[in-house]
């Protein structure tokens, strides 16, 4: 029997930053046109340190349609 990984729990946002295990302050929205439909949002979860990386990322590609604080992505 394996370990899980183990799920971030909705309650604990942690952010996507390889290897960061930091609490997620910003969530970045963004959709791939080739494999999603127009109004999808997928959403990377980013501490501040890792803010600038993923949004860099993501609007290098096009792919980047906003960055909230992650509060309000919980409402
Ligand atoms: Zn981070």
């Amino acid at each position: 029997m394996t370990t899980p990984e183990p799920d971030p729990v909705d309650r604990e946002l942690v952010c996507s930053g390889k290897g960061c295990r930091a609490q997620a302050v910003w969530a970045v929205l963004w959709n791939n046109p080739k494999i999603h439909t127009p109004d999808r949002r997928k959403v990377w979860l980013a501490c501040d340190d890792h803010r600038d990386h993923l949004e860099n990322f993501l609007d290098l590609r096009g792919f980047r349609k906003g960055t909230i604080p992650v509060e309000e992505l919980e409402q």
